[in-house]
């Protein structure tokens, strides 16, 4: 079994996830913890995967307008005291820098916990009237955070995202840009890494500070829990007031501009992992594998096999179209078995074998990674066909974490009903929620680690009554556990 062959390098995902996730981080060389504590290192593998998510993310950034463009890392400390709620939330979480070279410097610098605040500060310089807006940018970066509780991946002290800033005219215009950005997130999320997602507004006790309202996207992982994939911000005129950011209008009047920020970082790399991952390692989607196709030769000491094997495989390489990515696995000096769980191990989604026995057919042996299933398949015409055939494992590995997210979500009606679900196993529960903080403290103290992912979008609550108040709700929440 797959399952026994690698389990010697990473703990049981069954018995052990958290171990098994940090296992499976290590062991398939994607990242590793740096010196400085709460930092990671992104290995080339891992990097390589994170380059794939990112750039169809930044196709469709593109594609709805924005351009990319760069702020610096340092934020002088009044810069970011402009914004109270902002200052507030962020200050436990901000690195300073106080000294430059041997010298004390008379302003302190925060390392960008996010950019609003510089961005707001230079672009009150440059929006001047209503044809400057609107303004559509966003920036690939680095972001610090302190964090006392880290996890690869997850939640580390440093980490790469994209950072979206736009300006607008009107409150509406603002309010479809947050929309539009949520989309584009649970677009890569569903259609990208396979994993569907549940899009709702966070709580006034979740929302990013100094926003007047946060969308997110949540992701169901293989274990029940939940993880915030991508969010999106209205932050109403908040900055643009508080930054001093006016421009005149048609007809000459000074008004502020209204403003969105929209993020997603490597923590989706996480997701990935949690999501689709098994007893044997990583199960990378199709369209994000670094490696989609890797070819694994069987050759013995007969030399003339070994030769009609290596055409064989030279051939597979030489068919394949430009944009399957393909690898021949020729190493000398490990055995077969040894590379297939090497590649197992990091989730490659199909495994061609070529052998001796299928060769005297015109045969190899085809692996998917994602459920095993093998299949002898004609060496004839492999090439042309693998495009399709590794559509068609995005879309099951898609399907599979549906049937996931369907089986263990459901829906309830009291707080009994919440604790009732829980108690075999973590799900997604939904339930009418008048939004109030008291309930929300309710909700949090009747399951432990239970919390309010979001005020589900898809769903209406038609009054039913509220959870926890049983006053008339207008939201329906997801609550589950998150990581
Ligand atoms: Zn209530």
């Amino acid at each position: 079994m797959a399952g026994a062959r690698s389990g010697k390098q990473i703990a049981s995902k069954s018995e052990d996830f958290d171990r098994w996730y940090v296992d499976v981080v290590r062991r398939a060389e994607l990242a590793d913890y740096a010196p400085v504590k709460g930092c990671m290192v992104i290995r080339p593998y891992g990097y390589a995967l994170w380059e794939r998510t990112r750039d169809a993310l930044d196709a469709m950034i593109k594609r709805t307008g924005h351009e990319n463009m760069y702020f610096p890392l340092l934020i002088p400390e009044s810069y970011l005291a402009k914004e109270a709620e902002h200052v507030e939330g962020f200050a436990p979480e901000v690195f300073w820098v106080t000294q430059g070279g041997t010298r004390q410097l008379e302003e302190r610098l925060a390392i960008r916990p996010t950019s609003e605040t510089i961005i707001c500060s230079m672009y009150a310089d440059w929006i001047h009237s209503w044809r400057d807006l609107p303004v559509l940018i966003n920036q690939w970066c680095n972001v610090a955070r302190w964090e006392k509780r880290t996890r690869l991946f997850l939640r580390t002290a440093e980490f790469l995202w994209q950072e979206g800033h736009t300006f607008h005219a009107t409150d509406e215009e603002a309010a479809a840009e947050v929309d539009t950005m949520l989309d584009c997130y649970r677009e890569l999320a569903e259609e990208w890494l396979a994993m569907p997602v549940i899009k709702g507004r966070k709580t006034e006790s979740e929302k990013f500070a100094g926003a007047r309202y946060t969308l997110s996207i949540e992701a169901m992982m293989s274990d029940g829990w939940a993880l915030q994939a991508g969010t999106s911000h209205h932050l109403a005129q908040n900055f643009t007031t508080a930054y001093g950011i006016r421009y005149s209008d048609r007809d000459n009047a000074l008004q502020h501009p209204f403003q969105t920020s929209w993020g997603l970082s490597t923590r989706i790399i996480g997701g990935l992992i949690m999501a689709h991952g098994d007893e044997a390692g990583l199960v990378i989607p199709p369209r994000v594998a670094p490696i989609q196709v890797v070819v694994v030769p069987i050759t013995r000491s007969d030399d003339d096999e070994a030769a009609r094997i290596d055409e064989a495989c030279s051939r597979i390489e030489r068919e394949v179209p430009a944009d399957v990515r393909v690898r021949v696995d020729r190493r000398e000096a490990m055995r077969p078995g040894e590379k297939f769980a090497h590649w197992e191990l990091r989730g490659v989604p199909v495994r061609i074998t070529v052998g001796a026995k299928d060769l005297v057919e015109g045969n190899v042996t085809l692996v998917r990674r994602f459920d095993g299933e093998q299949t002898v398949v004609p060496l004839e015409g492999l090439g042309a066909r693998l495009q399709s055939l590794l559509d068609e494992v995005q879309l099951a590995m898609r399907a599979r974490a549906q049937g996931l997210l369907d089986q263990r979500s459901v829906d309830v009606q009291t707080l009994d009903d919440l604790v009732a679900a829980f108690t075999e196993q973590p799900v997604f529960a939904s339930g009418p929620f008048c939004n109030r903080a008291e309930c929300e403290q309710a909700v949090k103290a009747s399951v432990h680690a239970l919390t309010i992912r979001n005020l589900r979008s898809d769903r209406s609550s038609d009054g039913a009554p509220c959870v926890a108040c049983r006053e008339p709700a207008e939201f329906v929440a997801l609550m589950a556990r998150a990581y």
